[in-house]
This record gives C-alpha cells, structure tokens and sequence, in this order.
C-alpha cells in the first residue's frame, strides 16, 4: 500500500520531511503547502513538488512570483491519507480541526503541546503506542535525542533520574534577525526547563531534569548529562557499547578523529554528503563518556533541523499500521544513508 502524505508548512522541518516522504518507497508525496512564493516555493517547483498555498489571501503573490499552485491546503490535505503539520508553534493545533473536518491523520511536531495529539513519538521508544492513532505528536530536537539515549541507558542499567544542561543554538541558519549576537540568556531562568517533563511524555518512569540557555550559535544545541542510575554501576566502556549499538546514535572522538566542536560534526556531516549536511543522529562524545559512582556524565550534540525528519517517516507508518517499528526504522535509516546498528 502506497501511503498519500501532505506536508502543511514547507520550512526548516517541512522541507526535510517532504525530502524524505519523496525518497520512501511505501509513500507519495502530494504536495507541500505554503505561504509565501519566495525561493523555497520555487525550488520545491524545481523538484518536481506539487505547491499548494496556505491561505486564500497568498494566491495573488503566487501568481504575480509565477509560481505555478496546485490549490490550497484543504484541497492538498483533502487528496492525502496523512498530513504531516510543520508549521509554526501553536499553528498546528489550530489546523487540526481542518484535518478532523476532513477525517485525516495527521502528525504535529515539537512546537504543539503533547494534548494537541496525546501520544509523543520517538520511534525508537514508542512506535506501538501510536499504532493506528488519528494524531501524533514527534516531539521537538532536544527531546528525540534526551529520549534516545536515556531510553537506550535506561534499557542496560535501570535509570533512577536524569539531569542535564542544554545550550540552544539561538536561531536557525536563515534566520538572521534573531539574537543574542553577544550573550548567553538564561532560557527560562526558572528550573526545570519544559524539556526534561516534555520527556516524561514518551518515558515516563524516571525524573528527567532539564536547566536551559540560549547561546549565539545556529547549528547544534549541545547537551551536558548526568544520568543516576539504579542497577548495578556500569562501567564507561559498558556505557560506550550500548549507545554504539543503539539506532540514531553517533558516537564521535575528540582525540581520535579531532572531534572537538559542533562545528566539527557538522564538517563530518558535509564530509559524509549528507543532504542540506543534516546530521540525523544523536550525537554523543565518546570520549566525554565518564561514570563516577552511580552517575553516568557525557556530552551530546543534536542537529535541530534534521533530528526528526526520520521520526516522522516512522510516524507515518506506525499511524497507518503499514510496517513494524523495526522495519520502519530499517527502511528510513536505509533511505537517509543512517548507518544500521
Ligand atoms: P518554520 O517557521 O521554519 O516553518 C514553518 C512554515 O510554515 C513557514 O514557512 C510558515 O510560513 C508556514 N506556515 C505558517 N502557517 C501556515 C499555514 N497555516 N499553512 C501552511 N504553512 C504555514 O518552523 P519550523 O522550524 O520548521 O518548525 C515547525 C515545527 O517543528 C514547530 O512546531 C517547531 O517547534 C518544530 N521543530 C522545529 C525545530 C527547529 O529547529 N526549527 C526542530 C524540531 C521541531
């Protein structure tokens, strides 16, 4: 069975997932929605996409950029099977009564609330639980990847909670009106940050405390954990294998290879030829791995634009009961040159 997929709202993560959609031999891109006519529209075009406008109001300019239109939205989710809705935060929620109006799954991602939906997503964690659902929510950058490697952690030696320290990049690479320019901003200021509950929505079993700052980078968040655990003490090396065997996390040296920076793995990531450079992975130091005690410390870098292109593939198929979550996984590394574990 071919899957019919919308993407509503074509930008840092719609542009990705409809990439993707477009590569997966089970699905068919509709099209893509968007709106306005700028070179985005015109090179989805390029591509062969089918471009719908996401409002009545933008068709004018569309015409006058002589951007051909496929129609709007509601005709673009109206031909599909699934919408995935990767427009902006608070957006989506608002969308989803169009989709409810015309009996559509759809997928929201990180930026929507866990209620817009009521099942977060992360493929490797959850795929069951949201088998046949109507709405899912693939949660946002920081909690696939906390989710990732905490769930891998928690399978080996039993967590009891976690910590960690999150420095955002402040803004996405286009985005150059955003700051801080000079500064790091405490962002919140209060603790815990939304991250470590929003974790809580796919595995709920342990504390996950999250402490969160704004620094004057656009490429990578960077992550610095401590993880509790129950079991018996591991030791570095046991650590290390684990995470080395678990899908969607790349382990990287900083003596071996001179992986110091975020700027290194996203060098990696265009030495690889990785489409648009995207790093998919969870990206965790090897050599930062150090357990002292019942606590796991280590640092880990996450790609903010590309972490969840595949779980949104994946949600695609588990919300259509099209494959299992092993083939699923199997099939969107395969299609995204993700390295199989
Ligand atoms: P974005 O603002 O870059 O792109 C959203 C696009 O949707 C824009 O082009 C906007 O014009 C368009 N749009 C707005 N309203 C629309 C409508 N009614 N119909 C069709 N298109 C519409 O947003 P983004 O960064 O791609 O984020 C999308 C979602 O993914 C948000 O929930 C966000 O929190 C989440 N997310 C973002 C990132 C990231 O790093 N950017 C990472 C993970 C998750």
């Amino acid at each position: 069975m071919t899957t019919r997929v919308a993407v509503n709202g074509y930008n840092v993560i719609g542009r990705r997932v409809a990439d993707a959609v477009s590569l997966q031999p089970d699905m068919e891109l509709v099209g893509v929605a968007k709106m306005k006519p700028d070179y985005k529209a015109r090179s989805a075009v390029e591509k062969g996409y089918r471009v719908y406008c996401g409002d009545e109001k933008g068709e004018k300019a569309f015409r006058e950029a002589g951007i051909p239109l496929a129609g709007f939205s509601k005709d673009l989710v109206s031909q599909s099977d699934v919408v995935i809705d990767a427009t902006p935060e608070d957006i989506g929620s608002a969308n989803k009564r169009m989709y409810e109006s015309l009996g559509k799954k759809a997928i929201f991602q990180g930026g929507e609330e866990h209620d817009v939906a009521g099942t977060s997503f992360v493929a490797q964690c959850n795929y069951d639980s949201a088998i046949n659902k109507d709405f899912v929510r693939v949660v946002s950058c920081n909690t696939t990847a906390l989710c990732r490697v905490l769930h891998s952690i928690d399978e080996s030696f039993q967590i009891s909670k976690a910590n960690v320290v999150i420095a955002r990049r402040a803004a996405d690479p286009d985005e150059s009106s955003k700051g801080p320019i000079d500064a790091v901003v405490l962002d919140p200021v209060s603790i815990p940050s939304h991250h470590g509950p929003d974790v809580n929505t796919v595995l709920p079993n342990f504390p996950v405390i999250s402490m969160a700052m704004k620094i004057p980078t656009t490429h990578m968040h960077l992550h610095s954990l401590i993880v509790s655990v129950k079991g018996t003490n591991p030791t570095d090396a046991q650590v290390v294998d684990k995470l080395s065997k678990t899908p969607r996390i790349m382990l990287v040296a900083s003596k071996k290879d001179g992986i110091k920076s975020t700027a290194n793995v996203m060098d990696l990531a265009r030495e690889l030829g990785r489409p648009r450079n995207d790093v998919f992975e969870a990206v965790v130091w090897r050599d930062s791995v150090k357990v002292i005690g019942s606590e796991i410390y280590f640092f880990m870098a996450v790609h903010q634009e590309a972490i969840v292109t595949p779980e949104n593939v994946d949600a695609i198929r588990a919300i259509t009961n099209s494959a299992s979550a092993t083939d699923s996984i199997r099939m969107t590394d395969k299609s995204l040159s993700i390295l199989a574990k």
